[in-house]
């Protein structure tokens, strides 16, 4: 394949001068502005050529195919040493940028056939989850799915290798996760070009191969001014046990062809020396490098020499000569197959082949690898790729995105540990770049899947049909960020404005300008960490986008003395006052908890006897008394789970000698069971103890739906989430956790969903007894408010296999619970609510009553839906409908009563009688509560047109009475004093304004003789 010698992009722009590719295109103008820092050191020759690699961005520029090329063009090559660039006049005419820069796509596609070509199986890159290879995080290199050919563990059909492997390195040792964005080289996602020789080649074939791929016209044609090979320049390999240069790769490079002063020899282990681990196969490197050119210099060089670190001198491929096994005492012995392991990343490729043809593009982000991913971004955020700010934010979404996609495509899913911790951070970092958290964030991620999905789908078909459950979990993964973020960067907003405010005042009184610069305190970040969930490396992205500084030292301070204060409140046995005859027993003695193992056991010995008056000796039959034994299984109240119940029996269990109401500690390691006598005891009696094993089973599905509970919570609310209290009872539990907003109700379905998950898994329980530092060390949790005694602690866990920790739950816990989760059986959250601020409690229910409460869920659900008539599915609109009705039977109803009123009105009007010339209507109505009485008086005040109103009813048992006078009469009459008079007369009282007045009374017998006496009340008042 010919791949080298390029078609040339001819390009007849008629543009000449640096102005007119300005106006032409005005984007240039921003993006230079980003650029400003490298483009000072450069003269203004230099200057104008940067608008024309700006005028033909990266993704117009497409490679044509020699059979698409007009005219077979001979690739044009940089002269060694000059400054590569064209004058200004000359470049539209005999463009030198006829190097069209080989696609992503195009590099990975070359390197493998290469190799292919020369005898190597092509192998797909393995998945991003080593496979049983407990020490990595995410496969990080090419060779970790040949580790174990390489180790002579394993034997395939072929001994040459070549694979494009997709890396990870975010997490763990390779953590480059915060420098992703600000530099031109770091990555969470890469791929890794790689071939592997398996004991058949060696040192000389492996760097003929590289040079000819490198450098050969027909392939990457690289030329030699652009390169630099270094080889293993001696070091001591272990103590005392030093190893020379590595000669013969050196002698390798020159007899290909390398110039001798570019074959350089580095001493020490840290470059040149590669190991899989302290012991077993290890080696010199040689690694090639490129130029990039005094454009790529971070650091404004302009001339350096290679071994600069300004970024100018970039590593494209490391080739691995794996020569030696080294043992335990640091012994070389010669391999008998030597191999060889190189790795070449594809990005850094890509830029380096972009760079040859266009001096001013050094970027792996400048790359068609990224490019097309962050316009994209642009898109979907809004967010503006030619500010500078604004692209590294880009920069990280693209580049985020692979990692996500990547990740999930093989199978990781985000959580709280382990390779999905690493997950959600690296979508949560993306996510707080692209924006604020609302709503149009959902569409972020899902669209940036699509977008890498269809620019990888050349080498990986497989993302295509991934991309539906890619996006799934990924919008859910932003539904979560938008629900917890909102509010805890709501606060730290909130802090920020404050300090910003302060500061700028601060700043202003002492220089005269106002400066932004914020920094946030340590104990302030340490309380959006502790009490908002706001995680270390959020706060840290949060804090950068805002332009604040965290005082990461107090930070940790904070949290170190938060730790002290648990150790502290963990350690130390109770000392609590207690009885006297309790405390005495106890120095000598302690109960022998049998509860774990069951519920009733034999031949347990009265201890001690305890009544109202003290320790006794024996009681007689019927007397309520608290008795110790020397062990039982009779639980004691701690924990929050409640005692048990139950009985003391004779020997052959049939005769009850006492009913057990209760058991707890009087004083630590004694227990006392509160007991009504049902036979004559006494000290020294021996009896079986029963507790009730229905209540038992019931508080232990509750206990362990409690540990269950508790681990959800913390995966899915964050791990703030801190016990503050919890009952563990027979008929439900209750669990307050520290949590700062209600756990909405999409959160509680994820809780319940997540419990019921695992109870389906129906694992074994585990508990072990350990001392409590093994305890904590070992990932317990603890509840602040338990004491805990120095050894002997219970630890339970709840098995995960998958998960890197091992387990799902691990509590420091003294209950009782079920051998396998699936006795559980089923667990519902019946209630959510707040307690205190920033205290939730959730109730919950498990087992039988989880069961009844469906039961009685459905059948109320279905009486419903008969009742209604409609299907169970439709009950809410059939119910909605039947509100609107009734809603429109109310307005009927009311229309109806006006115009009754209306009617009755004009009955009523026959009545009126004048007094002194007023028109006066007084009349008993019937069937009006007080509203239509109102509506009824003022009906009729309006057909008098002068006159007054008195009208009065039987509501209810109690009278009302209104009186309504027109307004032409007030000056001479007043309602309110007509009422009061008549009011009296009922048994009651009123008063009211000059026109409209109302009264009540008891007296519903008197209505008719008050009504009667209006007339004369009126001709004395007028
Ligand atoms: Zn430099
Ligand atoms: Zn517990």
């Amino acid at each position: 394949m010919q791949v080298g010698a390029v078609a040339g992009r001819r390009n007849a722009s008629p543009l000449r001068s640096a102005a007119e590719f300005l106006i032409a295109n005005p984007r240039l103008e921003t993006r230079l502005s980003y650029r400003k820092q490298k483009e000072a050191a450069l003269s203004n020759s230099e200057f104008s050529h940067v608008f024309i690699s700006e005028f033909f961005p990266l993704s117009l520029t497409r490679r044509r195919t020699a059979a698409e090329s007009p005219i077979a063009v001979q690739p044009v090559r940089l002269q060694s040493g000059s400054r590569a660039v064209a004058a200004p006049e000359t470049v539209c005419d005999n463009d030198p940028l006829t190097e069209v820069p080989l696609t992503g796509n195009e590099v990975r596609k070359t390197f493998l056939k290469f190799f292919e070509e020369r005898g190597h199986r092509v192998v797909r890159s393995s998945s991003l989850v080593p496979t049983n290879d407990p020490t990595l995080l995410f496969t990080n290199a090419g060779m970790n799915q040949f580790k174990d050919v390489f180790l002579g563990l394993e034997q395939r059909d072929y001994n040459k290798a070549t694979t494009c492997q997709k890396c990870v390195r975010a997490g763990g040792k390779h953590n480059d996760l915060e420098n992703v964005g600000f530099t031109n080289r770091h990555h969470t996602f890469f791929e890794m070009l790689g071939n592997f020789s398996f004991g058949d080649y060696f040192k000389e074939q492996a760097i003929k191969y590289a040079w000819e791929l490198v450098t050969a016209p027909e392939w990457f044609n690289i030329p030699l001014e652009k390169l630099y090979f270094t080889v293993f320049g001696g070091a001591e390999i272990a103590p005392r046990k030093k190893l020379g240069t590595d000669k013969d790769a050196a002698a390798l490079w020159v007899k290909v062809g390398a110039p001798k002063d570019r074959v350089i020899a580095v001493p020490g282990l840290k470059e040149n020396f590669w190991a899989m681990g302290d012991v077993g196969p290890c080696g010199p490197c040689s690694e090639i490098f490129y130029d990039m050119g005094p454009a790529a210099s971070d650091q404004g060089h302009t001339d350096c020499k290679f071994g600069c670190e300004c970024g100018r001198y970039v590593e494209i491929w490391n080739l691995v000569f794996m020569q030696f096994n080294r043992d335990a005492n640091g012994t070389l012995n010669p391999l008998p197959k030597p191999s060889v392991d190189t790795g070449a990343g594809l990005e850094r490729l890509a830029s380096a082949l972009l760079n040859l043809g266009d001096p001013y593009e050094w970027s792996n982000y400048d790359t068609d690898l990224f490019r097309p991913l962050m316009e994209e971004a642009a898109q979907l955020t809004g967010l503006d790729i030619s500010d500078g700010d604004e692209e590294v934010s880009l920069r990280i979404i693209a580049d985020h995105s692979r990692a996500a996609t990547f990740l999930i495509s093989d199978g990781v899913h985000p959580s709280n540990e382990g390779r999905g911790y690493v997950l959600r951070k690296i979508v949560n970092r993306a996510l707080l770049n692209a924006g604020k958290p609302e709503a149009s964030l959902l569409s972020v991620l899902p669209g940036m899947v699509k977008a890498v999905a269809e620019h990888m789908k050349d080498p990986y078909p497989e993302l295509i049909e991934a991309v539906q459950p890619i996006s799934a979990v990924l919008r859910t993964e932003t539904e979560r960020f938008i629900r917890t973020m909102k509010i805890s960067l709501g606060k730290l907003s909130e802090e920020i404005g404050e300090l910003q405010k302060t500061e700028e005042e601060w700043r202003k009184s002492q220089t005269g300008f106002p400066v932004r610069r914020v920094h946030l305190p340590g104990i302030v970040a340490f309380k959006l960490y502790d009490t908002y969930g706001l995680q270390r490396d959020v706060l840290e992205e949060a804090s950068r986008l805002r332009g604040v500084e965290v005082d990461w030292t107090a930070f940790d301070q904070a949290l170190e003395e938060q730790r002290q204060r648990g150790r502290a409140s963990w350690k130390g046995a109770h000392k609590d006052a207690a009885n006297p005859v309790y405390s005495k027993l106890a120095q000598t003695f302690k109960t022998e908890p049998d509860f774990y193992f069951g519920t009733s056991t034999q031949d347990c010995r009265i201890e001690s006897i305890v009544t109202k008056a003290g320790a006794v000796n024996e009681i007689p039959k019927g007397t309520e008394a608290e008795i110790v034994l020397d062990r039982t299984t009779i639980y004691a109240e701690s924990g929050g789970q409640v005692a048990d119940t139950g009985g003391f029996f004779d020997k052959s269990g049939a005769l009850e000698v006492a009913e057990v109401r209760g058991a707890y500690y009087p004083v630590t390691g004694l227990i006392a069971h509160r007991i009504i006598a049902k036979e004559d005891l006494r000290v020294g009696d021996r009896v079986s103890t029963i507790a009730d094993p229905i209540r038992r089973a019931r508080d232990m599905r509750n206990h362990t739906a409690t540990h269950l509970m508790h681990a959800a919570l913390r995966n899915i609310l964050g791990t703030h989430v801190k016990q503050a209290g919890s009952l563990v009872a027979p008929d439900h539990l209750r669990f307050d956790f520290s949590h700062f907003a209600a756990v909405d109700p999409s959160e509680i379905a994820e809780i319940e969903q997540q419990v019921n998950e695992e109870i389906l898994k129906d694992l074994e329980m585990r508990t072990d007894i350990m001392n409590i530092d093994d305890a904590l060390a070992s990932g317990a949790l603890a509840f602040f408010g338990d004491k805990y005694p120095e050894a002997n602690v219970r630890v339970v866990t709840i098995p995960d296999a998958a998960s890197p920790r091992g387990f799902y739950s691990k509590e420091l816990c003294g209950g009782t619970h079920v051998a396998r989760l699936g006795e559980i059986g089923v667990f519902k959250i019946v209630g959510e609510q707040s307690t205190a601020a920033g205290v939730r409690r959730i109730e919950a229910i498990s087992g039988d009553r989880a069961l009844a409460e469906y039961q009685r869920a459905l059948t109320t659900l279905r009486s419903v839906a008969g009742l209604l008539n409609a299907g169970e599915d439709e009950v809410a609109a059939a119910v909605e409908r039947q509100l609107d009705a009734t809603k429109q039977l109310e307005k009927q109803v009311e229309t109806l009563k006006r115009k009754a009123a209306g009617s009755q009105a004009d009955d009523l009007l026959e009545q009126v009688r004048e007094v002194k010339g007023v028109k006066v209507l007084a009349a008993e109505v019937k069937g009006f509560d007080r509203e239509s009485l109102r509506q009824l008086v003022d009906s009729l005040r309006q057909k008098l047109g002068s006159g007054v109103v008195v009208l009065a009813t039987a509501d209810d048992g109690k009278v009302a009475l209104i009186t309504g006078v027109t307004k032409d009469l007030i000056p001479k009459l007043h309602a309110g004093k007509i009422v009061q008079e008549l009011a009296k007369m009922v048994g009651g009282s009123g008063g009211g304004r000059p026109d409209l007045a109302e009264a009540g009374g008891k007296d519903t017998f008197a209505i008719n003789s008050t009504i009667g006496r209006v007339h004369a009340i009126l001709d004395r008042l007028l």
